[in-house]
C-alpha cells in the first residue's frame, strides 16, 4: 500500500472511531454539512461506516446555483437525501423589510443580523434535541480553530461538540476526495476555497487566506458565520478554560 493510501486509511479509521464512540456517549448525533471539501469526507464516512448520524445542511436562500447541483450529485451518488433546513419565512420578510434584500453589507450587526436568521436559527432547529453535534473544522483553518478540542462542550448550544477532522491537513482531506472520485463543489476549481452565500463569497488569489473571499468587505477578526464563534487566541503560555493544550 502506499504512504498516501495508508495515511489515508489512518485518518479515516480514527475518524470513523470517533464518529462511532460519539453515538456511543451521546445516542442522538448530528452532522451540519457546510458542503465544502471536509463535508464532502464527513458525509462519505458517515453515511458509509456511521448511517446513525443524521446529516443536514441549511439552505439559506443565497446560495449559488452550483451549491444545489452538488447536493443533488451527492444524493445521487448515494442514494440518500440530505435533509435541509430553511430560514423562517416571517423572520426573513421582517429582516428584509427592515434592512433591504443586501442590507447585510451596511454594517457587521446587519450581516450578524441575516446570519442569525438564515443560518444561526435553522440550525438552532437542526440540533434541538441532539446530544451531540459532528463539525468538519480542522486546526490549519485558522488561529481559533487550532485551539479547538476533538470533544467539547458546546455552551452557546447546549450540547457536545465532535471535530473529527481537526488533524486532517487540507491535503489529507482532497487526498481522500480524488482518491475515491467524490462529488465535490465545482467553485472550488474555479478560486473558491471557502463557500457561502453567493452574495458574500467571492474568488481569492493563489497564497490568499483560504477565508479571505468571505464577507471580505470586513475587518478579518468578524468573518465567522456565527456557528463555530472565534474563541480568543492566548498568549504563550497562558490557558483558555475548556481547551485542551
Ligand atoms: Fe446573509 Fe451573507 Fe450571512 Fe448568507 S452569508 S446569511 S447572505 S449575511
Amino acid at each position: 500500500m502506499s504512504d498516501l493510501l495508508q495515511n489515508l486509511r489512518q485518518r479515516t479509521d480514527e475518524t470513523i472511531s470517533q464518529l462511532r464512540s460519539a453515538v456511543v456517549e451521546y445516542k442522538s448525533v448530528c452532522y451540519a454539512s457546510s458542503l465544502g471539501p471536509e463535508s464532502i469526507v464527513l458525509t462519505d464516512l458517515i453515511w458509509g461506516a456511521v448511517p446513525q448520524i443524521e446529516i443536514f445542511s441549511i439552505d439559506t436562500g443565497r446560495l449559488f446555483p452550483e451549491t444545489h447541483d452538488l447536493i443533488e450529485r451527492l444524493q445521487v451518488r448515494y442514494g440518500r437525501t440530505l435533509r435541509m433546513y430553511y430560514p423562517d419565512a416571517e423572520a426573513l420578510e421582517n429582516w428584509v423589510g427592515e434592512n433591504g434584500i443586501n442590507g447585510f453589507r451596511d454594517s457587521v450587526e446587519q450581516r450578524h443580523g441575516c446570519c442569525g436568521i438564515r443560518k444561526v436559527q435553522p440550525f438552532r432547529r437542526a440540533i434541538a434535541g441532539h446530544g451531540a453535534w459532528v463539525t468538519g473544522i480542522r486546526r490549519g483553518q485558522s488561529a481559533s480553530r487550532a485551539l479547538a478540542a476533538p470533544v467539547e462542550w458546546d455552551s452557546i448550544y447546549g450540547l457536545h461538540k465532535v471535530s473529527p477532522l481537526l488533524d486532517w491537513s487540507e491535503k489529507d482531506v482532497w487526498d481522500y476526495i480524488h482518491s475515491k472520485g467524490l462529488p465535490y463543489h465545482t467553485l472550488h476549481d474555479r478560486g473558491y476555497p471557502s463557500i457561502g452565500c453567493a452574495p458574500c463569497t467571492r474568488a481569492v488569489h493563489a497564497g490568499q487566506d483560504p477565508r479571505a473571499g468571505r464577507w471580505w468587505w470586513e475587518r478579518a477578526e468578524s468573518r465567522e458565520c456565527g456557528l463555530h464563534p472565534r474563541r480568543p487566541v492566548p498568549a504563550a503560555g497562558s490557558h483558555v478554560p475548556g481547551v485542551s493544550a
